[in-house]
C-alpha cells in the first residue's frame, strides 16, 4: 500500500526522482503508523534532512502516510524544518501545496478527506516493470482492536469497477504481465451490485494480461463467488495471504476478527477443494493482551495444522486511539514473554518453509521473469504461481517471459533453479 503511494507521490508531482536527497528540491517522507517501530522509523527518516534544509533553505521537506495523518499539525510543532504535513487521502492535493509553499512559503497541513478525488492520481510506472499494483480499496470497515488502519485511512471507499479495469489494461499496455489488487481487506470489495468475484472474472477478460494476484484478503469476506472466480479464472495465481492473527478463539474474539479458528480451517478446507494446490502464507501478532501460553500453543498447533507457506509475525505493539492500547494496560504480556513466543513461532515457520521449498526439488516450474537477480546479475529473479522466488542462470531478454525452470534447491526463502530450454 505504501508503495503504491509513493509511486502516486512521484507522479503527482511529475519530478525527477533522485537517489541522492543532497541534490532534491523537494524531500517527502512517505510513512507507515501500524506498528510502533515503523512510526518511530518516519521521525528518524525525517530527522536526517535537518542539516541539509539548513544547507539549503528552499529544499522543501514534507511528511506523508499514516503518521502524517495521524499526528495532523502536531508534526510542524515538534519538527521545525518540516514544511508540510499530506494526510493519506490528500495525494492529488500535492502540487497545489508544493506551488503555495513556493508562492507563499507558508507551512501547509492538509489531512481532510476528499472523497471525489480519491483515486485521481494513478502510481508512477517504471518502464520495463512487468508487474504492477493497482488500488481498489482505500480505508477500512473492520474495527480490529489493535489495527490504526482505520483511524488513518478511514472508512472503506471502493473503486468503481470501470477505473480499476481502465487502469489495469493501461499497464498491461505498457506490458506489465501481471497485477496485484490491493486494499485494506481486498475481498470486500463491492460496487454498483458487482462483488469481488465479479471484479477477478472482469479483470480475465483483459487480453495479454497473464497473472491475477491480489491482497490482502479478510478471512470472513472469502464467499462461493470469490471461491468459484479463482477457480474458473485461469490468470489468477494458486496463492492467498490471509492473516489469522491467532489460532486461539479467546485472542481472535478480544482482536474482533469476526472469525474463529474452526472457520477459519473450514475456509482453507474450501479454498483447497476447489484450487487443491493453493497456498496460504499469513500474518500473525504475537502478546496480544492476555495471551496465556496455552493461547500461544493454539497458534502454535493451528501452524502445524495449516502448515503455512510463509507468515509475516509481529509482537503486539499497542497504538493510539485503538481498543487494544487500552487492554495492554491490565493485562500486559511480559516483553520478554512475547520475544521468547515470537522466537519460536518463527523458528517453526522457518522450519515448514525449508520443507516445503525443498519439497519442490526436480519439479518444473512457471516462472515469470521479473529482472536480473539482486544478489548476482549473472541470476535471473521471478516468481512461480504460488508466489515463490526462483532465480536461475538466464539472459536479460527474458524479462517479461514465461519460462519453464527445473528446481535444483530449496533456500530457506527462495528457489533455485535451471531453466528448461
Ligand atoms: N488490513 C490487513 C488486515 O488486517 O488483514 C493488513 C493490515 S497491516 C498493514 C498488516 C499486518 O500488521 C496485520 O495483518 C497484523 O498482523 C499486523 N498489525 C496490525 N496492527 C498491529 C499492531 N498494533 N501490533 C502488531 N501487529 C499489527
Amino acid at each position: 500500500m505504501n508503495e503504491y503511494d509513493s509511486d502516486r507521490i512521484k507522479n503527482a508531482l511529475d519530478a525527477e526522482p533522485t537517489d541522492d536527497p543532497k541534490k532534491a528540491d523537494i524531500i517527502i517522507v512517505n510513512t507507515c503508523a501500524i506498528r510502533e517501530k515503523a512510526d518511530q522509523k518516519a521521525f528518524s527518516g525525517l530527522g536526517k534532512y535537518k542539516s541539509i534544509k539548513a544547507n539549503k533553505p528552499d529544499v522543501i521537506v514534507g511528511i506523508s502516510g499514516c503518521v502524517a495523518q495521524l499526528y495532523g499539525d502536531k508534526l510542524l510543532k515538534k519538527i521545525p524544518h518540516l514544511d508540510f504535513v499530506l494526510g493519506t487521502r490528500a495525494i492529488p492535493k500535492l502540487p497545489e501545496i508544493i506551488s503555495n509553499i513556493e508562492r507563499q512559503k507558508r507551512r501547509t497541513v492538509e489531512t481532510s478527506y476528499d472523497l471525489e478525488e480519491l483515486f485521481e492520481v494513478e502510481p508512477y510506472h517504471k518502464e520495463g516493470k512487468v508487474t504492477a499494483f493497482v488500488s481498489v480499496q482505500q480505508g477500512c470497515n473492520k474495527r480490529c482492536t489493535y489495527c490504526i488502519v482505520p483511524q488513518v485511512r478511514g472508512d472503506e471507499v471502493n473503486r468503481p469497477l470501470p477505473d480499476i479495469l481502465k487502469e489495469t489494461t493501461n499497464l498491461v499496455k505498457k506490458g506489465v504481465k501481471e497485477i496485484t489488487f490491493i486494499g485494506q481487506t481486498v475481498n470486500s470489495w463491492k460496487e454498483s451490485g458487482y462483488k469481488f468475484g465479479d471484479l477477478i472474472r472482469a479483470a480475465g477478460e483483459i487480453e495479454d494480461l497473464e497473472r491475477i494476484r491480489f491482497t490482502t484478503s479478510y478471512p470472513r469476506d472469502i464467499t462461493k463467488r470469490m471461491i468459484d472466480a479463482m477457480k474458473e479464472v485461469p490468470q489468477v495465481c494458486h496463492h492467498l495471504h490471509l492473516p489469522v492473527q491467532s489460532g486461539s478463539n479467546k485472542v481472535l474474539s478480544n482482536m474482533k476478527r469476526t472469525y474463529t479458528r474452526e472457520w477459519y480451517i473450514d475456509t482453507i478446507a474450501r479454498l483447497k477443494d476447489a484450487v487443491p494446490d493453493i497456498t496460504i502464507s499469513t500474518d500473525i501478532i504475537i502478546g496480544f493482551p492476555g495471551e496465556t501460553d496455552q493461547d500461544f500453543q493454539d497458534t502454535i498447533s493451528l501452524m502445524k495444522e495449516i502448515e503455512f507457506e510463509s507468515s509475516y509475525s509481529f509482537k503486539f505493539s499497542p497504538r493510539p486511539g485503538t481498543p487494544a492500547a487500552e487492554y495492554e494496560k491490565v493485562e500486559t504480556v511480559d516483553p520478554d514473554i512475547a520475544s521468547a513466543r515470537l522466537s519460536e513461532l518463527q523458528a517453526f515457520q522457518k522450519d515448514i518453509a525449508e520443507k516445503k521449498n525443498l519439497s519442490r526439488v526436480g519439479q518444473i516450474e512457471e516462472v515469470l521473469v521479473e529482472g536480473e537477480s539482486r544478489n548476482d546479475p549473472n541470476f535471473l529473479s521471478g516468481r512461480t504461481d504460488h508466489n515463490r522466488i526462483l532465480n536461475f542462470k538466464g539472459t536479460k531478454d527474458l524479462v517479461g517471459k514465461t519460462v519453464k525452470v527445473r528446481v535444483t534447491e530449496g533456500l530457506l526463502n527462495s528457489l533455485r533453479g535451471e531453466l528448461v530450454l
